[in-house]
């Protein structure tokens, strides 16, 4: 047993962030409480996407039978035109056939992380906004986006909103077996889309909007409004918008990466110290790598300081690079014109002489495992 063996920890939020650092500090002998201000677990209907990064943490807690049988793999992604016409295919497992890309139900996850938290002795107490800092003992900020932990170690921040908004929908789908995520870029607008398992599929269909005038950031979306804004985009999307029941739309909000993470005694995880755009699929996946990394800082140095100083250390480049990588492929994702007609040019070439290129310039983000990392 290390340092962490006996020692209370408040974890403030139980969402992908919060629930897995309480299971990985619980696992190294920690008495961890949750403070959930919901009154249940209830997730929004939508999947997410799992890479390699976020996996080996997953398996390294002893969850990976579990949220592989509640996941479908995913094979590539492939990026299409508004036409629907093959941009590039990045088949990122066929460079690293052993390292899995899974997607998943939010839902579906959230239930796998509940269990395992409970099964290893956590304390869920739903239905408890913190409404301050607990006084004393060490905390784990994993509240989100508005997290009053953030606040209270940066001072009020106000988020941003960054000009994006996105529906998110499930449709059913009764395909079985891997499956493949599909993004078609139009000037201004792009539209995401995966086979989920349990007989449904996953919309994320995300356009530039300069307008957004609500406080919040999310309000019911109506499904004739989101076919109207796709309607340019052919091939399946058509189909698929034609069965949206239900949809949301989110005006999307983010920080800039937290300057303070930690002060010693209170650390910030997740959205909470960087909220990123969704476009690189790894909101949820940081969260996780950070949730085993502060545990593991905090199990390998006695002195508690140090281990969270040694954490923000480990995490805020990594971070940092990839809210980046997120903001590029923002731009990426929404050419218009000339520059549109040469970047998709330049993406086919690139998939038809050296089809390897592309899903190389990932390797940083997906062959990285935390769990190999000293502490
Ligand atoms: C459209 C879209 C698509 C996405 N797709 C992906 C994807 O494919 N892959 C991926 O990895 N990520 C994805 N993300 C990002 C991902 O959803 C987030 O990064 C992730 O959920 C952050 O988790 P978190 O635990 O840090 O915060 P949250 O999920 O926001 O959880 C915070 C929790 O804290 C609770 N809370 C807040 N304040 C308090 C308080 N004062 N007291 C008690 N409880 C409190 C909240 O109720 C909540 O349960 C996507 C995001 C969007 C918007």
């Amino acid at each position: 047993m290390g340092h962490l063996a006996g020692r209370r920890i408040t974890v403030i939020g139980a969402g992908i962030g919060g629930l897995t650092a309480a299971i990985a500090l619980a696992r190294r002998g920690a008495e961890v409480t949750i403070l959930e201000r919901s009154a249940e677990l209830a997730e929004i209907g939508a999947g997410i996407q799992l890479s390699p990064n976020g996996m080996r943490v997953i398996d390294a807690l002893g969850l990976g039978d579990a949220v592989r049988a509640a996941s479908l793999p995913s094979r590539a992604v492939e990026l299409y035109d508004q036409w629907a016409r093959p941009v590039i295919r990045l088949d990122f497992r066929a460079r690293r056939p052993d390292a899995d890309f899974r997607v998943i139900h939010r839902a579906r996850l959230i239930e796998c992380l509940a269990r395992a938290a409970g099964q290893a002795g956590v304390t869920l107490k739903l239905g408890q906004p913190a409404g301050a800092i607990p006084a004393d003992g060490l905390v784990i900020g994993a509240d989100g986006l508005h997290s009053l932990t953030r606040q209270a170690l940066n001072g009020r921040e106000v988020p941003f909103f960054t000009g994006h908004t996105a529906w998110r929908a499930v449709i059913p789908d009764p395909g079985t077996g891997p499956t493949t995520a599909r993004l078609y870029m139009a000037p201004g607008r792009h539209l995401v889309s995966y086979r989920l398992g349990d007989g449904l599929r996953n919309i994320v269909a995300v356009m530039e909007r300069r307008d957004w005038q609500d406080e919040g950031w999310s309000q019911p979306g109506d499904p004739q409004a989101l076919r109207e804004a796709f309607a340019a985009i052919g091939g399946a999307v058509p189909g698929w918008l034609k069965r949206v029941e239900t949809a949301h739309l989110w005006g999307l909000f983010r920080h800039e990466v937290a300057r303070i993470w930690q002060d010693g005694r209170i650390a910030l995880v997740g959205d909470a110290a960087h909220p990123t755009l969704p476009f690189l699929a790894q909101g949820g996946v940081m969260a996780i790598e950070d949730a085993w990394t502060v545990a593991g800082c905090l199990d390998a140095e006695a002195d508690v300081p140090t281990a969270l100083a040694r954490y923000q250390a480990l995490r805020e480049p990594r971070c940092r690079r990839i809210v980046a990588a997120a903001n590029a492929n923002a731009r990426n994702y929404h050419l218009s014109g000339a520059r549109r007609l040469v970047g998709h040019h330049a993406l086919r070439c690139i998939g038809r002489l050296a089809p390897d290129l592309m899903p190389s310039r990932f390797d940083w983000l997906y062959d990285h495992d935390p769990t190999n990392e000293t502490p």
